[in-house]
């Protein structure tokens, strides 16, 4: 009997030992980490020297609260990430996960506007499908009916636009018409909710577990932000999955050059090996917020040195070892492997991604792109069947209306060619044993 417990009841095997990109459980079972988790661990399992430097910080401290001390820890790694942010984003408040990073920035944007005279701005507005965190002021600009639906009357309820899904509307990613189309709906619902009460807009650069490894059409970023300097709104990036090198640049939003007002990440910056996140701030947003008093807003374990420390040293890992580059390069092969795959597996309706956040999504048509009916269950079931074979991968299915599957294979960003030739065999084997197990049941 274990006293803990999670989503559901069934248990796990019991994890015993992780290094590079591999796992072993307590029977001796080895898996390959095709997830690094959550999309976490960018710097793969046991790196020497972020031991060694957590080591060295436990030995000199391990917690100053942050109303009573500044720590070494927390000032380098806030300088540190100050210098890999956008021009103007230089204040950083640190947090020790996604949910705090993105409730941190809700509460910095509307502070702002009280600061600065608007007091009748506070609606957020978001994408559908999306996921911002567990919290209820995260979930409350979360569309991922499952998680929001049950607590929808104790949350305020924000206003959505579509999430730039071209590939199912049959627009051309590379037209930046598609792009304007698609940002253009958040003009339009900032006049329909009345441009004086809007807030901020918050998007993921590259879409992560809610839709999949979406990359935005051309011109999508870059309208946007012309849409948000219009009305005098700010955006928000949530680079909680994509920031620290996951897309193949520090920050996803990079890609297109964006200038966002906060980023918020967390996951690839503690790296599985401490709890951690930042809200990484324009500095113009900041200090009239000080000057009225002081950002009301904080939690117990902010800036802790253990975690900051570490944070530091995955950082320089990924700098040293050129992590953002093997990515990139990693993540192209690995794109266009999985493309290839879609003629061998008919059940892949589609490939997408940026570096190594890449996802497939299973359709029962590719014309009509009819998803898998829901009753299949087809995104737990192939997980079962990968992991089986020792490979770990993470899914989803939220496509709302439409609803469809999409299974995220997202390495750590350590990846070599031999890794990526085991994630193939493993994918390959396992769509197999997956299309013989499904195919009856969708004839039926
Ligand atoms: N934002 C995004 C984009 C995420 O992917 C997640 C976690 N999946 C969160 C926020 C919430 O992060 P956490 O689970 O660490 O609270």
């Amino acid at each position: 009997m274990s006293h803990l417990f999670y989503q559901g009841r069934g248990r796990k095997p019991v994890l015993e030992q992780a290094r590079g990109v591999y796992m072993w459980d307590r029977e001796g079972n080895r898996y390959l980490d095709g997830s690094s988790g959550a999309m976490v661990c960018n710097i793969g399992h046991s790196n020497e020297n972020v031991l060694t430097a957590m080591r060295r910080q436990m030995e000199k401290s391990t917690f100053g609260y942050r109303l009573h001390f500044e720590t070494e820890a927390s000032e380098r790694l806030a300088a540190k990430l100050a210098g890999l942010m956008p021009a103007g984003l230089s204040k950083v408040f640190f947090v020790s996960g996604g949910s705090e990073a993105v409730e941190s920035a809700l509460k910095l944007a509307r502070q702002h506007a009280l600061a600065t005279g608007q007091d009748s701005r506070w609606k957020v507005i978001s994408r559908t499908p999306s996921y911002h965190g567990c919290t209820l002021g995260a979930l409350a600009v979360t569309d991922y009916d499952p998680l929001s639906r049950p607590f929808a009357p104790m949350m305020r309820e924000m206003p959505k636009i579509p999430a730039p899904r071209a590939y199912l509307d049959g627009l051309d990613p590379d037209d930046p018409e598609t792009g304007r189309h698609y940002a253009d709906m958040l003009a339009a619902k900032i006049e329909a909710e009345g441009p004086e009460t809007v807030l901020a807009f918050i998007v993921e650069p590259v879409g992560g577990a809610s839709t999949g490894a979406l990359v935005p059409p051309a011109g999508y970023m870059e309208r946007l932000r012309e849409i948000c300097d219009h009305y005098g709104i700010l955006l928000i990036m949530d680079e909680v999955m994509t920031g620290a090198g996951r897309t193949g640049a520090f920050l996803g939003c990079a890609h297109w050059g964006a200038r966002p007002d906060i980023v918020v990440m967390s996951k690839g910056l503690g790296a599985g090996y401490v709890p951690l996140g930042a809200m990484i701030a324009d500095e113009r947003l900041v200090e009239p917020v000080l000057d009225a008093g002081g950002f009301a807003h904080g939690f117990t374990y902010a800036g802790n040195p253990l975690a900051c420390a570490a944070g530091l040293a995955v950082v320089e890992e990924i700098e040293s070892q050129g992590l953002c580059a093997n990515a990139a390069r990693m993540g192209e092969k690995l794109k266009a492997r999985l493309q290839a795959l879609m003629q061998r597996h008919e059940l892949i309706g589609d490939v997408r991604g940026k570096g190594l956040l890449l996802a497939f999504e299973f359709m029962a048509d590719r014309t009509t792109k009819a998803p898998l009916p829901r009753a299949l269950n087809a995104h737990d079931r192939f997980v079962r069947i990968a992991y089986e074979r020792g490979l770990i991968v993470y899914s989803r299915r939220t496509r709302d209306g439409i609803e469809g599957d999409h299974i995220l294979v997202c390495p750590p960003l350590i990846v070599n060619d031999t890794h990526l030739d085991e994630i193939m065999e493993g994918l390959d084997a396992s769509l197999a044993q997956f299309t013989a197990e499904i195919r009856p049941e969708l004839k039926a």
